[in-house]
Parts: structure tokens; sequence; C-alpha cells
């Protein structure tokens, strides 16, 4: 019987934004996947010391980011799991939960790419999932680097893919809500609505 192909969105989501929706699509579509599950981290380990907004906020924004397409849903599996976010952890988990029917295809953006080699325990993670690292035309190169720092393994286990990955990040969209500038068409509707009406990000 074939495998049923499972994408992870890992991220802050702080807040979600469709730079992160468009890449999540794009390996949905290209690989085939069966569902992608969006994971907001409770801590994340590669932003210590950063202030971000609480866990259910996150949550929240990324359930109504996500709802309206058939084939995303949002894990609650890193919050419930107290200390930093390794994916590490949440993908050995994920493989218990849904046993070895499964293959995992990591979605990463560029810069979440380049990064991959300090990841805790990347080597062993290599072994349980596959990763899908977003690039655009000026980003091939770095992708390629990486690819290639993991030998035969990063040959096998991760993959560029050329997607519309856009110059949106939600720093840029916290800073702008803090100025009282337009978030409009940057983040789903929905997002926005909710983070207007809890005052986030002021
Ligand atoms: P921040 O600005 O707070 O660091 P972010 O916008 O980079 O946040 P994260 O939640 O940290 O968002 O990112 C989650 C994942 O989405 C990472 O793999 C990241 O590389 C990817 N990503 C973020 N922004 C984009 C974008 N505009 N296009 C493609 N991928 C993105």
């Amino acid at each position: 019987m074939e495998k049923r192909r499972i994408g992870i969105m890992g991220g802050t989501f702080d807040p979600i934004h469709i730079g992160h929706l468009v890449i999540a699509e794009a390996v949905y579509e290209t690989y085939r996947l069966d569902k992608v599950l969006f994971i907001p981290a409770s801590s994340p380990p590669h932003k210590p010391g950063v202030k971000v907004a609480p866990a259910l906020h996150r949550y929240v924004m990324t359930v109504l980011a996500t709802v309206g397409h058939p084939a995303f849903s949002v894990s609650d599996i890193e919050m419930r799991r107290p200390g930093p976010s390794y994916s590490y952890d949440t993908v050995r988990a994920l493989r218990q939960e849904m046993g070895d029917g499964c293959e995992f295809f990591f979605i990463l953006g560029t810069d979440a790419a380049k990064e991959l080699g300090t990841w805790n325990n990347v080597d062993e993670l290599l072994d349980l999932c596959h990763f899908v690292a977003a690039t655009r035309p000026g980003t091939q190169r770095a992708v390629d680097d990486v690819i290639k720092q993991f030998g035969e393994k990063g040959q096998a286990k991760i993959h560029p893919l050329s997607t519309p990955e856009l110059a949106i990040s939600a720093t840029d969209i916290r800073k702008r809500i803090q100025t009282g500038r337009s978030v409009r068409f940057i983040l789903p509707e929905q997002v926005e609505a909710y983070i207007k009406k809890e005052g986030l990000y002021r």
C-alpha cells in the first residue's frame, strides 16, 4: 500500500502570513501530499530571549489561516510539550502517533534551510523525514550548499523546490502593525481581524 504523504510546516507563526501559506501549497501540490500539518512552536529554540505572542494566540491565528483548505490542519503537539520545540522530538512523536504507514515532508523556507546544520539531531532527523526547501531564483545556490554539506544523505533527503517565495516576514508584519501601517493582503483577512480584536503587536 502506498504510504500517506504528510507535510510538516513548523514555525513560530507570530503571525502566520501568506508567505507560509504559499510555500505550503506549493509543496502540497508538487509532492502530492495527502495532508499538511501546521505546527506552531511553543518556544522556538532558534529565537532565545525573543518575545513571542502567547502560543494560544498563534495557534488560533494558524487555525483561522488554514481552515478553508481541505488538506491543511493545525497540530498542538509542540504547544503541549514544555521547553524548546525541537523538530526532532516532534517528528519522532508524529512517527509514533501515526505509524510507519506515513512518509514525512518537512517544509522549509530558504532562511530555515540555511540553518539546518545547527538543528538538534539533524542527522537522525534526516533519517525520519524528507526536507523540501523553498527557493527562488536568487537563493537556489544557498540551498544547494546545504545539500552538499550533508553529503549523500543530503542528496537523498533534501529537495529544493522553486516556489513563489515572497519577501514577507512576520517581523515586518509586527513592525507594520506597531506603526499603524497596512497589512492588508499579506495576511489572511481573518488573521488580520483577530490581531485587531485581540490588540496584538501594538
Ligand atoms: P520572523 O520574521 O518572526 O522570524 P517568519 O516570517 O520568518 O518569522 P517563521 O514562523 O519563523 O516565520 O517561519 C516558519 C517557516 O516559514 C520557516 O521555514 C521560514 O523559513 C518559512 N518562511 C517564513 N517566511 C517566508 C516567506 N516569505 N516565504 C517562504 N517561506 C517563509
